[in-house]
């Protein structure tokens, strides 16, 4: 099986939907990806070698989200290996992706983002995809490479076959090649839609981009698999959402944390969109979502708001809290779907409530990091993948994460989860964003210091009082900075441990 299987969606059934409101159905796009595929062979083009177990050429694309985008991708990973990237990189950056991702072609769209079309190496392809009159895409090789290149007919891949290169988003080190294979994004599609029941009905709207795991398996992939349709704008944007939520009436929505706030803070201005569009549910993931923002977006948007553990390497979905009438649990991320969760210390299972590292095993998650024996040999163990991450199972299964372990804070041996503080300083009801992070200390090894972004004034003093009333003295943090803005990652990330450099704290 391949992901072109996946499309399985009706005919006449729309499957990709433009903010403009014109549509591709079903039919369209099985037809369009075909075309796709063998004007790709045609530019020589290929998967390897037949054999199970390949990796494809490797396809750079460069676009910014839509249609187009989405279309492209499933094409690349057909007809060899798709590597989507961050549109917005600079020429440096686009050179480094495709050097480590041994690209062989780059696709975009009308030759732009110029930073990706100048660093292309004299041996890469160029190619432009260009939008039809009936929203099929077709591509035309713009560049054609050094290689003398045959045209190809090459066989369907195998289920084994790498279909997408990624890189981890670069949070806790240098970011990490993960090739996900076929399968994999299969297990994690069809679970996805079997935590949230989703069905040809449902609407998505797609707000993550199409270069990082989140949008493309957890909004494209989940919604074309169950046969629904995908609403695509160019990208995040408070104001264009409540127009979008009131055009194409989505079912629901996945975002990163940092865009939940941001559609919170607009809500109060669009009561009446909000009370005429009830999402079935809401669902959060990529990063912690502070309790307290589950309660604010619960009681504003009157839908289930569900939390989600995902990360790279689980070709996304790991655990989420279930839909209703089951018990959504907030400070936790659920429970797995298809996806065996451990917690571990030193090699071995731990039992249920002990704190320790988060272990998971699952057809979703990848069979290794590529060309990185270092880092396999410390990702797996006992054919358990490690997430890096920290965390304790209750009674009933639900994951409770206290944080990356690289950003817990050690304050003179008390480990302080930086999420809970984090979380108490966003109860205050004038900050509106909130980062505790570990500073150096010349006796206790690490201290706690955090910054926060105000919508209204409020002192440090007043902060910290706020914070001695919710918090340990040990976990009040011995500083606060205010910010205009924290520092994020690509996907919205915020950049913990990038803070005490920032700030120039030594
Ligand atoms: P790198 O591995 O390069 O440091 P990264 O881990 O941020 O980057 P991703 O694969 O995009 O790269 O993110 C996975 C991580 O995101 C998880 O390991 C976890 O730390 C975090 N994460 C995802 N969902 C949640 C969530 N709901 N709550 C808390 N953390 C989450
Ligand atoms: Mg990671």
């Amino acid at each position: 099986m391949n992901l072109f299987e996946l499309l399985a969606g009706e005919d006449n059934h729309p499957a990709l939907v433009t903010p403009n409101g014109a549509s591709l159905s079903y039919k369209q796009l099985r037809e369009n990806v075909i075309e796709l595929v063998s004007q790709l062979n045609s530019f020589g083009l290929k998967r390897g070698d037949g054999s199970a177990n390949t990796s494809g050429e490797r396809i750079a694309i460069a676009m910014t989200n839509g249609s187009p985008m989405a279309i492209t991708f499933i094409a690349a990973s057909l007809c060899g290996t798709a590597a989507p990237l961050n549109p917005k990189y600079k020429q440096e950056e686009f050179a480094f992706y495709y050097e480590d991702t041994q690209a062989k072609a780059l696709i975009t769209l009308s030759e732009e983002p110029e930073a990706a079309v100048s660093a292309t190496t004299s041996d890469m392809m160029l190619i432009n995809a260009k939008v039809n009159t009936d929203g099929t895409l077709s591509f035309e090789l713009v560049k054609a490479g050094s290689a003398p290149r045959e045209s190809l007919n090459p066989a369907a891949p195998n289920a084994d076959d790498i279909a997408m290169i990624l890189h981890t988003s670069g949070t806790t080190s240098r970011p990490k090649r993960v090739p996900i294979r076929h399968r994999n994004l299969i297990a994690s599609a069809n679970n996805i839609i079997g935590a949230y029941s989703l069905t040809a009905a449902d609407t998505t709207l797609c707000l993550m981009p199409l270069f990082h795991i989140h949008g493309l398996v957890g909004c494209l992939l989940a919604t074309l698999a169950s046969g629904g349709t995908l609403v695509c704008p160019n990208g995040f944007n408070a104001l264009e959402f409540w127009k979008l939520v009131a055009t194409f009436k989505p079912t629901w929505y996945s975002a990163a944390p940092t865009m939940h706030q941001t559609i919170l803070a607009r809500a109060g201005r669009n009561t009446e969109i909000v009370k005429a569009n009830p999402f079935r549910f809401i669902r959060s993931s990529s990063a912690p979502l502070p309790p307290i923002i589950i309660e604010q977006l619960e009681a504003t948007l009157n839908a289930p708001v569900l939390e989600s553990y995902s990360m790279t390497e689980a070709s996304h979905l790991m655990t989420t809290n279930p839909l209703p009438p089951k018990v959504r649990k907030p400070g936790t991320v659920g429970y797995g779907f298809g996806v065996e969760v451990g917690i571990m210390d030193d090699g071995n299972l731990l039992p249920q409530g002990s704190l320790g590292e988060v272990v998971i095993k699952a057809p979703n998650v990848i069979d290794g990091y590529e060309n990185n024996p270092e880092a396999n040999a410390v990702a797996f163990v006992n054919g358990w993948f490690r997430t890096g991450d920290q965390g304790t199972l209750d009674e009933d299964g639900y994951l409770r994460l206290t944080g990356r372990i690289k950003e817990l804070i050690n304050r003179g041996g008390e480990k302080i989860s930086p999420l809970e503080v984090d979380d108490v300083l966003l109860r205050h009801p004038n900050v509106v964003e909130a980062l505790a992070f570990a500073v150096p200390h010349k006796t206790l090894g690490e201290d706690i210091h955090a910054a926060v972004v105000l919508k209204a004034e409020a002192s440090k003093e007043e902060l910290l009082a706020h914070c001695s009333t919710m918090l340990a003295d040990f976990k009040v943090p011995k500083q606060i900075y205010i910010l205009d803005q924290l520092p994020r990652g690509a996907t919205g990330k915020l950049q913990r441990l990038a803070m005490a450099k920032l700030l120039n704290i030594t």
